[in-house]
């Protein structure tokens, strides 16, 4: 690990200009944020991420929870994962949050991961996390290790000829079927960004994973008012049953009104470059009356962009039984 130094933010105008200063004063000076520090710190100890300046925001006030008047919700940035998946709100309206939170990492790390650090987690390629490796994302222009390499657990959708990583986070799936959105402030105030437009394909800059600039806080992530009646769930496919990243998984919130799919939202994790909305999946779906075959050809329609690399085929079939099996649970519940 290399050396840097340490600031604790006091209020969130000091976390931006820590942010954004140490870079305008000396170029090319890294800097980061730590919330949780579970994912950062990982990447430090082998020197993928090299700040020379770390700002802890885990003191900030953004560790609320707060209904908003209108309906919807408030999550500020340094909500714990643990105590967003069993506030009873996030439980009883937006059940596919806290089912995707739970099914994430383990106890320990919920206790400390956050709501922030969750949407800004790193891929966990192997060859992104070893800097003997040639990694696009890691080291622009190195080339990609992957495409010939060990592709088993990445992607299948919106990848490139510089990067097939997934996105990791369970959460993000959940969040992209809510349709949620993320608050940012930053040197120019604050700005609000749709999930959907939050994460960026990798195309030829893969190392550009979302909107997030130098100095670019994430405030909170706010849930629209659930859709009266409807039915979430999360459904994750992994090689093992608990401590593990997600081969496929499927966020679907449905209403069903009269015996007609009168809204949908379907959201794939573990084949996609980011979390993946399935607009193919509910365009097959809106209108129509639930049923085993209906779902089954929804989930075809959400995997028909797939391009299976060397190892990891078998996640077409995988990741469209998950999304058909999703459909009929939430159907159910
Ligand atoms: C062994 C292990 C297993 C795991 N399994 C899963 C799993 O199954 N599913 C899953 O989804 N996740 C899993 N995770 C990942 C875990 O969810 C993330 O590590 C965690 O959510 C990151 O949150 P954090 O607060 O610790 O982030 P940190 O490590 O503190 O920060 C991560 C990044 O986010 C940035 N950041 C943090 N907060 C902000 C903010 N407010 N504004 C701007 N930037 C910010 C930091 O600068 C840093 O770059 C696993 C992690 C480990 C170590
Ligand atoms: S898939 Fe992406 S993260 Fe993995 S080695 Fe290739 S460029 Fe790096």
């Amino acid at each position: 690990m290399k050396q840097f130094q340490l600031r604790r933010a006091i209020d969130i105008p000091d976390a931006i200009m820590a942010g954004i200063a140490p870079a305008t004063e000396r170029p090319g000076t890294q800097v980061r944020f730590l919330a949780g520090g579970t994912t950062l710190l990982d990447l430090m100890k082998l020197n993928v991420e090299q700040p020379q300046q770390v700002i802890d925001i885990s003191r900030l006030p953004l560790d609320k929870i707060e209904p908003q008047s209108g309906g919807g919700v408030k999550i500020g940035a340094t909500v714990r994962n643990a105590d967003l998946a069993h506030h009873p709100l996030i439980q009883a309206d937006y059940a596919v949050l806290s089912q995707a939170l739970l099914s994430g990492a383990s106890a320990q790390l919920r206790n400390m991961a956050t709501t922030g650090g969750n949407l800004m987690q790193r891929t966990r390629c192997v060859y992104f996390r070893d800097t003997a490796m040639a990694c696009n994302k890691r080291e622009p222009g190195s080339g990609c290790a992957a495409l010939d390499g060990m592709n088993r657990n990445l992607a299948l959708l919106g990848t490139s000829e510089h990067c097939i990583a997934t996105n990791p986070s369970d959460m993000n799936v959940a969040l992209m079927a809510l349709e949620a959105m993320v608050h940012i402030q930053g040197v120019n105030g604050l700005r609000s960004v749709a999930i959907d437009d939050f994460f960026l394909l990798p195309g030829a800059t893969p190392e550009r994973e979302n909107l997030v600039q130098p100095g670019d806080l994430i405030t909170h992530v706010t849930l629209p008012p659930r859709i009266r009646g409807n039915k979430s769930v999360y459904l994750k496919l992994r090689d093992r049953a608990s401590y593990e990243f997600a081969l496929a998984s499927a966020a679907v919130v449905m209403t069903v009104t009269a015996g007609r799919i009168e809204s949908i939202r379907v959201a794939l994790g573990g084949v996609g470059t980011k979390p993946w909305r399935a607009r193919e999946a509910e365009a097959v779906l809106l209108g129509q009356a639930p049923g085993p075959a209906l779902f089954r050809r929804a989930a075809e329609a959400a995997m028909q962009n797939a391009r299976p690399q060397s190892q990891n085929g078998f996640k077409v079939e995988l990741a469209t039984r998950c999304v058909a099996h999703a459909l009929g649970q939430a159907a159910q519940v």
